[in-house]
């Protein structure tokens, strides 16, 4: 094989190895280098090997048979090459980035705040995007020990669960006024609160963490910006992400908030195209693994030399499954859609169960769905997301959109 018609595919994450899967099957040969250590694995799940519920094998992707362990350090187009921190070249005919997201570093004092990429955090405090991650913060993790999770979004409210799921005592900080405020309304963020609360997990909303003390390299607590400090012996920070941008950015290529590509996932430069969570697509970065899977799809097709195989955007569901210890407080499941708060004039229809701890709600704008949010009872989730998917108007006899909350519509 020559370095002409080679795909090099820097980043042996969800997207990236399922191309080159994709790839492999297809005939067309690959190379996938990835820099993590650990065999590709399910980001998705890393949440239930924190809370033990899975070792780190029961993830493990099914890898392709060419995989490179190594850091690519950098690009140079003119050569088609990339650069591996030990200074080995490898040619490409064409370069795929498949890099993925770094967690956000939240402003504090007492934190390291360059580069994510450096992972140099004062001991105690980790972030939560890898497995080196997960397995820092397992073996941290005791009975008793105090941990204070910083951010209340779906990766917040994952790792405040698995760490209480271990024992320990768990402090949800969220600087905004509710959980999971992206993809839930409010009624759909309390009942998520309500079952952390029940899992002994202190949650305080609208709290803003300033500082991280430490002493002699250790953090000791985490201060509030109205200076009221919590003891912790581990902290949590899960404040977000942002796309990894810094080889396509040093390479020349167009970069927005994500490396920038069009339909066929190409970025600025023909030779090179970009997939998951690294990308922006028609203005949109989505930081979740459907698209990264969907766009690793396309692309395969048009590297083997389908042209008419495009990517065009995903409607992607959020789901969460929250284990408990059992009784009222586990498991705990829930799906969100599109746009959950309903604007003027939207239909909206909502069935709750307080006893049950369940709660539906679709939200309709002129005979179309565009949102909903299932907490409890996702037997209709399948029968929604085909409705919402498909954007086609809804039936309008009979009470379609009861139906549609109270029929599980074969899913
Ligand atoms: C704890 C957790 C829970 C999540 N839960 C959900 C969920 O419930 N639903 C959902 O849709 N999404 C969820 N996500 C997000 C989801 O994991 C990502 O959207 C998905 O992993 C994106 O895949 P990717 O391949 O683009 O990036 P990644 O999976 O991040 O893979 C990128 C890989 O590229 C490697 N890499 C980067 N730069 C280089 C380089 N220069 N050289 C070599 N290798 C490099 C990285 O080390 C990494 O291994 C979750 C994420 C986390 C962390």
């Amino acid at each position: 094989m020559t370095s002409n018609d080679r795909v090099v595919v820097i980043g042996s994450g969800l997207a990236g190895v399922r191309l080159a899967r994709r790839l492999g099957e297809l005939g067309t040969p690959v190379t996938l280098i990835g820099e993590e250590e650990h065999r590709p694995y399910n980001r998705v799940l890393l949440a239930e090997v924190l809370a033990g519920r899975y070792s780190p094998e029961v993830i493990a992707l099914p890898a392709p048979a060419e995989l490179t362990r190594a850091r690519i350090t950098g690009i140079d187009r003119s050569a088609r090459t990339v650069v591996h921190a030990d200074g080995s070249v490898t040619g490409y005919g064409r370069l795929v980035l498949a890099t993925g997201s770094n967690p956000v570093l939240p402003p504090l004092r007492g934190l390291f705040t360059a580069s994510a990429e450096e992972h140099e955090l004062p001991e105690g405090v980790h972030a939560f995007r890898t497995m080196d991650d997960c397995l820092g913060l397992a073996k941290a993790v005791r009975p008793g020990v105090r941990a204070v999770v910083i951010g209340g979004g779906l990766l917040g409210v994952s790792a405040a669960r698995a760490l209480a799921v271990r024992g320990a005592q768990v402090v949800l900080a969220q600087q905004s006024e509710r959980l999971m405020e992206r993809q839930l309304d409010p009624a759909a963020s309390r009942l998520v609160r309500r079952h952390l609360t029940g899992l002994g997990v202190e949650v305080h909303t609208e709290c803003r963490v300033r500082d991280v003390r430490c002493a002699g390299g250790a953090v000791r607590s985490v201060e509030m910006a109205d200076g009221y400090a919590l003891d912790a012996d581990l902290v949590v920070l899960a404040c977000g992400v942002h796309p990894r941008v810094g080889l396509a950015q040093a390479a020349g290529l167009d970069v927005g908030k994500g490396v920038v590509v069009d339909d066929k996932l190409r970025t600025s430069d023909p030779y090179i195209h970009a997939i998951g969570d690294c990308v922006q697509h028609a203005g949109t970065v989505y930081g979740l693994a459907a698209p990264a899977l969907e766009q690793a799809d396309a692309l395969a097709a048009l590297l083997a030399g389908d042209t008419g195989a495009r990517y065009t955007g995903t409607r992607s569901l959020t789901r969460l499954t929250l284990t408990g210890p059992g009784g009222p407080f586990g498991p705990f499941d829930l799906a969100a859609f599109g746009e959950t708060e309903a604007l003027p004039g939207d239909d909206v229809v909502q069935l709750t169960d307080a006893t049950r701890g369940t709660y539906r709600k679709v939200v309709v704008r002129d005979d179309r769905l565009v949102g909903g949010v299932l907490v409890g009872e996702l037997g209709t989730v399948g029968a929604l997301a085909r409705a919402w998917e498909g954007a086609e108007p809804l039936p309008s006899a009979g009470g379609p959109l009861l139906h549609l909350l109270t029929n599980d519509g074969g899913s």
